[in-house]
């Protein structure tokens, strides 16, 4: 049996998916990486006020139908911290998707998750499993707990430093050194979708910049940081953003920040400006990258050369 995993938005957890699937004896199938022809039938048959990861999404399933798949894996995931929730659109991401596809709802496999930290292996949240697919309980615990282990290992590996495009590809390679330390924000959909986004890390790179991004940072900095606001925001990837975002501003390693967010993106409305005025007040280079179905390759590459540069010029004039 097929199970297709669109590899756009929560496609993070593939490492987590491939093997709990794999195990089961089903063959995960994956969408093509992201493309024009995805991105056109994504922004034809998706509503056009919705966020470009969301339509990028889209796109991604209706690739899947055409692979032949017997099921499209779309699971709610409602929280990956205790009482807190993602974005609204990830909570109705399968209503979303079921109800905008006409004739996709039979071949959707969804369920909730809900879990207390980014470990999203508790047995619970897969029982719906056992009425779908002739498995055991024990095959269904034995196949999440390797799952979990290979979760585990690759959020050490990316910790580490290890590059997350090439871990989700089973390559491993360090992120490159360089001359600059660039604090790269944005939600991982944004930020390692290349087709959208201009390749923009690599882009770094290559003009000598040395990146970090939020999931090199341990959990337990940003569960330190989101336990002593007075008020955290609704969205739990937000309040991972604002942690590490604000470690960037006050880090004395860090020469400047980049955050890219999607057009049509609400949480990314109230994270941006709040960063943006407390860098300026720190003195810390902070842009804007605002990425959408129809960003250009010069637009990213004028802009990103300019700051690279004005970072440059900074450093020498501090250093004299
Ligand atoms: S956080 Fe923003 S970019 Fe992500 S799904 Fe929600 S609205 Fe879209």
């Amino acid at each position: 049996m097929k199970i297709g995993i669109p590899r756009s938005l929560l496609y993070y957890y593939y490492p987590f998916w491939q093997t709990l699937f794999s195990r089961l004896g089903f063959q995960p199938v994956l969408s093509d990486k992201t493309n024009t022809e995805i991105l056109d039938t994504a922004v034809k048959d998706s509503v056009s006020e919705i966020c470009v990861p969301i339509k990028v999404y889209v796109g991604h399933v209706l690739s899947l139908m055409k692979k032949g798949v017997d099921y499209i894996y779309i699971p709610r995931l409602v929280s990956i911290r205790k009482g807190v929730t993602l974005c609204p659109k990830f909570l109705g991401l399968p209503d979303m998707i079921k109800h905008s596809l006409p004739g996709i709802s039979d071949k959707v496999l969804t369920h909730k998750i809900q879990s207390d930290s980014d470990d999203i292996s508790d047995y619970r949240n897969y029982t719906d499993f056992l009425k779908v697919f002739d498995i055991s309980k024990s095959e269904l615990k034995k196949a999440l707990q390797l799952a979990k282990n290979e979760w585990l290992n690759f959020r050490k590996l990316q910790k580490e430093g290890y590059k997350t495009e090439l871990l989700l590809e089973d390559k491993k390679e360090l992120r490159e050194d360089g001359d600059l330390n660039i604090g790269l924000l944005g939600y991982v959909y944004n930020m390692y979708e290349r087709f959208i986004n201009m390749d923009l890390i690599s882009r770094l790179e290559e003009m000598g910049a040395r990146v970090s991004t939020f999931e090199m940072f341990d959990e337990e900095m940003i569960n330190d940081f989101v336990s002593g606001l007075r008020k955290p925001m609704f969205w739990e990837f937000t309040n991972k953003l604002m942690a590490v975002g604000y470690n960037f501003i006050n880090s004395p390693l860090i020469d400047g920040i980049i955050h890219v967010t999607a057009f049509g993106c609400g949480p990314d409305s109230i994270l941006g400006p709040f960063l943006e005025i407390d860098a300026e007040e720190n003195k810390k280079p902070f842009m804007t990258l605002r990425i959408d179905e129809q960003t250009g390759e010069s637009h990213v590459l004028t802009r990103i050369e300019a700051f690279i540069d004005l970072l440059r010029i900074r450093k020498r004039r501090e250093a004299l």
